[in-house]
C-alpha cells in the first residue's frame, strides 16, 4: 500500500512478494516534479493490490491476518517502539489501515512534509500532539487567540496536570516573541503552538520571526522546542509553514481539506521524527481517523485545489462588493491589509508567508447585534451555521455564537464586537452571491 519500501521488507518475509510489492508511485517525469494537483489521483496506491479497483476501497476490518507468527511479532515490535520506524505491515485499525496511510501521503505531499498522521477530529490532533510532546512542569508558549477548544485544552485541561503556559498576541513583533520566549525559558518549553490567521481576528502571526527567535532563545539548548502551527484557515494552498520555520503543521481536516461540511478530521504533518513520536501517543489513545472518513477525504484531496481557488476567487469579488457598500462598516479580508491604514506589519507577514487570502473573513455591518442578526436571517443562499471552508457559503455571529462564553473585557481585547459577522465563501457563483449579500443589507 502506502508504504512501499517497507512493504518490501514483508515480502520477503512472507514470500508473498508477488501479492504485497506495490509499484512505486510516480512522482516525477523526467526532471519534472509533478504537482500535488496531479498526485492526488493516485499517489500512493496501486490499484493491482485491490483486485484492479481504480479507486481505493474502503478497508472495514478491525484487524489483519499475519501470514505467519514472525510476521506478527515484527509488526508488534514496530509498533511497540522495540525496532524504529512504526509496523512494517497492517497490524490493527486502531495503529493504521490502508485508507488512513494513503491519505496520510497524499496529505504530506501538499507541503512535501515527511511524514503525516489524520485523526478522528482536528482536536483530537492536536490533543494527540499536545500529550505527545509534553509532562507536568513544561510550559507551552502560544500566540493568541487560539481556536476556542484549543485554549481550553491548554488552560483548563493540561493545566489540571501541572503544565503551564504563556502567549503572545498573534500579531506580535519579533521583540515582543523574544520577550515572551526569554521568559519561557526560565522553565522547560516543550512546545511553541501557533494559529495563523488567528480565529476569528484573522491576524496573522509572524513564522519566521517565531522561528528565529526560538533558535536565539534556544540556542545553546540541546533540544529545541518544536514549533506547530494550526495551517487550518489557510493551508494547504495559500500557507506552508514548513517552508517558514515551523516543525509540524496541524489541520482541522473538517475545514477546506474535507471541503463538503459532511466530515470531521484532523491531521499532522512533519519531519518522521516528530511523527513517530505524534504516532506512538495515537497508537495509544486511538485518535486515528476511520477508514471511510480517509475515503471521503481522499475524494476531497482530488478536488482541493480546485475548491480552494474558486473559493478564494469567490471572496476576491465578493470582499470587493461589500467594501464599498453603505452599511458596511469594515471588512476584514487579509486581501485588503495591504492597503489598509496601521495594518502595515500585518500587509508586511502576509507578504512574506502567504500566496492567497483565502475565503473565510469578518463582516462588520454598522449597528449592533439587532442590525448583524437582521442580515443574518435575511440571507437566502449562504446558510447560518458555524464553521468553514466548505463548497457552500456560511455566516455566523462569532459573539452570539463561537464566542459566547469568551468574557466582554476578553472579547473587547480581540476586537469580537456586536456586529461583526463571520462569512466562509463556497464555490457557488459570485454574482449569486452578491446578489444575496445586496439583499441581506437591505433588509438591515
Ligand atoms: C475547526 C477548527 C479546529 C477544530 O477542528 P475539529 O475538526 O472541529 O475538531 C481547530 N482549529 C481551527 C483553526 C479550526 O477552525
Amino acid at each position: 500500500m502506502a508504504k512501499t519500501d517497507t512493504h518490501e521488507t514483508e515480502a520477503d518475509l512472507t514470500g508473498v512478494a508477488a501479492r504485497t510489492k506495490p509499484k512505486p508511485s510516480i512522482e516525477k517525469i523526467g526532471d519534472r516534479k509533478l504537482k500535488p494537483s496531479t498526485l492526488m489521483m493516485g499517489h500512493g496506491y496501486d490499484p493491482a493490490l485491490s483486485e484492479g479497483s481504480l479507486k481505493p476501497p474502503i478497508f472495514a476490518t478491525s484487524t489483519y491476518v499475519f501470514p505467519n507468527a514472525a510476521a506478527g511479532k515484527r509488526h508488534f515490535e514496530g509498533v511497540t517502539g522495540k525496532r524504529p520506524g512504526g509496523a512494517e505491515g497492517l497490524v490493527y485499525s486502531r495503529f493504521n489501515g490502508p485508507n488512513q496511510e494513503i491519505l496520510e501521503d497524499r496529505l504530506g505531499v501538499w507541503e512535501e512534509a515527511e511524514d503525516a498522521l489524520v485523526f478522528s477530529s482536528g482536536m483530537s490532533a492536536i490533543a494527540t500532539l499536545f500529550l505527545s510532546m509534553v509532562k507536568p512542569g513544561d510550559t507551552i508558549v502560544h500566540s493568541g487567540p487560539l481556536y476556542a477548544a484549543t485554549e481550553t485544552l491548554i488552560a483548563r485541561i493540561l493545566g489540571r496536570f501541572g503544565v503551564h503556559w504563556l502567549d503572545f498576541p498573534a500579531g506580535a513583533t519579533r521583540a515582543e516573541i523574544d520577550a515572551v520566549m526569554a521568559r519561557a525559558a526560565t522553565g522547560n518549553v516543550a512546545l511553541i503552538y501557533l494559529e495563523s490567521p488567528a480565529n476569528p481576528t484573522n491576524a496573522l502571526v509572524d513564522i519566521q520571526a517565531v522561528a528565529a527567535s526560538r533558535d536565539a532563545i534556544f540556542a545553546k539548548a540541546a533540544v529545541k522546542p518544536p514549533i506547530a502551527i494550526d495551517n487550518t484557515f489557510l493551508g494547504p494552498l495559500w500557507l506552508k509553514p514548513l517552508q517558514h520555520g515551523a516543525d509540524i503543521v496541524v489541520y482541522s481536516l473538517t475545514k477546506y481539506a474535507g471541503g463538503h461540511s459532511d466530515l470531521v478530521a484532523g491531521g499532522v504533518l512533519g519531519s518522521k521524527e516528530h511523527i513517530n513520536t505524534i504516532r506512538m501517543m495515537r497508537n495509544t489513545i486511538g485518535t486515528i481517523c476511520d477508514p471511510n472518513t480517509a475515503w471521503m477525504l481522499m475524494r476531497s484531496l482530488e478536488t482541493l485545489e480546485l475548491r480552494m481557488s474558486r473559493a478564494g476567487e469567490n471572496a476576491v469579488k465578493v470582499c470587493a462588493y461589500l467594501r464599498q457598500h453603505p452599511k458596511v462598516e469594515r471588512v476584514g479580508y487579509l486581501g485588503f491589509l495591504a492597503d489598509t491604514p496601521g495594518m502595515e506589519r500585518q500587509a508586511d507577514i502576509y507578504a512574506r508567508h502567504c500566496t492567497g487570502a483565502g475565503s473565510t473573513f469578518s463582516l462588520l455591518v454598522n449597528g449592533g447585534e439587532k442590525e448583524a442578526f437582521a442580515f443574518l436571517d435575511a440571507l437566502k443562499i449562504a446558510k447560518l451555521a458555524v464553521s468553514l471552508g466548505g463548497t457552500e457559503t456560511l455566516a455566523s455571529h462569532p459573539a452570539a455564537m463561537t464566542h459566547l462564553s469568551v468574557p466582554d473585557a476578553r472579547k473587547q481585547a480581540l476586537g469580537i464586537t456586536d456586529n461583526l459577522v463571520r462569512i466562509s465563501i463556497g464555490v457557488e457563483d459570485a454574482d449569486d452571491l452578491i446578489a444575496d449579500f445586496e439583499q441581506a443589507l437591505a433588509a438591515i
